[in-house]
């Protein structure tokens, strides 16, 4: 197949999921952090996280992956397009249900209130999963071997070292509520972990 198909739907899909974040970074931007995580390994996490975004970018604008080029196939094409949707989709829902209380890194906002509701009633790190299963999408829709995976990798590193100091933070600032929270709900898969 053409790969034009994968760089199209790579594009399209990018720019939504920066249309979804968008008026949830400019409003928090308006929320005073009262507690602040951000050590070097967070620097280093979302760094990571952001070239590994714009990776995929490059390979459709410009020929240097081109080395790592594989033939683009229709079935890992379509069920990349369903990752990425349901990714997508999964993104947008958690934002709109944690509101005033998100951040891009492990902060605490004045006012922070525990969000249970919605995706959150499910699972602890909807957005994580959502970026987890979009990262896949991206890997099955660029045929590069090293565009394609790059997202997936920085989501994995991202999950694993935040997953543990974001729960612990949580736990400080809501004690037994969040530790209720995290008996009836799973981490990233719904009824599994
Ligand atoms: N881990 C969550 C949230 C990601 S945004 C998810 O994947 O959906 C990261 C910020 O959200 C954290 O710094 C924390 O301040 C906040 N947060 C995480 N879980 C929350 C919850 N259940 N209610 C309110 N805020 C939450």
């Amino acid at each position: 197949m053409n790969p034009w198909f994968g760089k199209a739907i790579i594009l399209a899909s990018s720019v939504v999921m920066v249309l979804i974040r968008a008026p949830h970074g400019q409003r928090s931007r308006g929320v005073k952090v009262v507690r602040n995580r951000r050590g070097a390994l967070e620097i280093v996490l979302l760094t990571l996280a952001w070239v590994a975004f714009l990776v995929p970018l490059v390979w459709v604008a410009a020929p240097v992956f081109a080395f790592a080029d594989y033939p683009l196939r229709p079935v890992p094409l379509s069920a990349g397009i369903g990752c990425l949707a349901v990714g997508l989709w999964l993104f947008a829902r958690s934002h709109a249900d944690l509101g005033t209380n998100w951040s891009i890194t492990l902060e605490m906002r004045e006012k922070h209130q525990l969000v249970t509701h919605g995706v959150y009633r499910v699972l602890r790190h909807p957005m994580y999963s959502a970026l987890l299963l979009y990262s896949l999408g991206q890997a099955l829709v660029v045929p590069n071997w090293i565009a394609g995976p790059s997202y997936a990798v920085a989501m994995s590193l991202l999950c694993a070292f935040r997953l543990g100091p974001e729960e612990r933070m949580m736990l400080e600032a809501f004690g037994k509520d969040y530790e209720a929270y995290m008996v009836r709900t799973k981490r990233l898969v719904p009824g599994i972990w």
